[in-house]
């Protein structure tokens, strides 16, 4: 599986989820991706069937904020680690059930959950910034 070297952190996630998702073979690429100050972004992750038969997930590394309409200002912040997670989280859950099912939402929360535990062992602190 080829992962974007910007989510090369998420490698031990993904292992994490491999006895929950029986298809996690067939993921073949995890991409990176920003959102351009120009275009609406529409989605945070994505995961796409291909036509060699695998999938592929893009993950957004950073989310637009509309800071203002008149004049158009456009802000691009990064995602938490947090964020990241519960992204991927949501779309290796579609490799066991494409749709939104509960069965797949069950699975999502299980996967956020082992990631979220792994997050805490590795002692992370919030990445938001302070309003002060
Ligand atoms: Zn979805």
């Amino acid at each position: 599986m080829k992962l974007s070297k910007h989510f090369s952190w998420l490698a031990p996630y993904i292992n994490l989820a491999i006895p929950h998702i029986k298809n996690l073979y067939l993921l073949k690429r995890i991409s990176a991706r920003s959102p351009r100050k120009n275009q609406v972004q529409r989605c945070n992750a994505m995961t796409t069937w291909t036509s060699e038969g695998d999938y592929k997930i893009t993950l957004y590394r950073s989310y637009q904020d509309i800071e203002s309409l008149k004049p158009l200002r456009i802000s691009i912040t990064n995602y938490s680690k947090i964020d990241i997670l519960e992204y991927l989280a949501h779309e290796l859950a579609h490799l066991q059930h494409w749709e939104h099912t509960t069965d797949h939402k069950k699975l999502e929360n299980k996967l956020h959950s082992l990631f979220m535990n792994r997050l805490k062992r590795e002692g992370y602190v919030s990445e938001e910034e302070s309003e002060d």
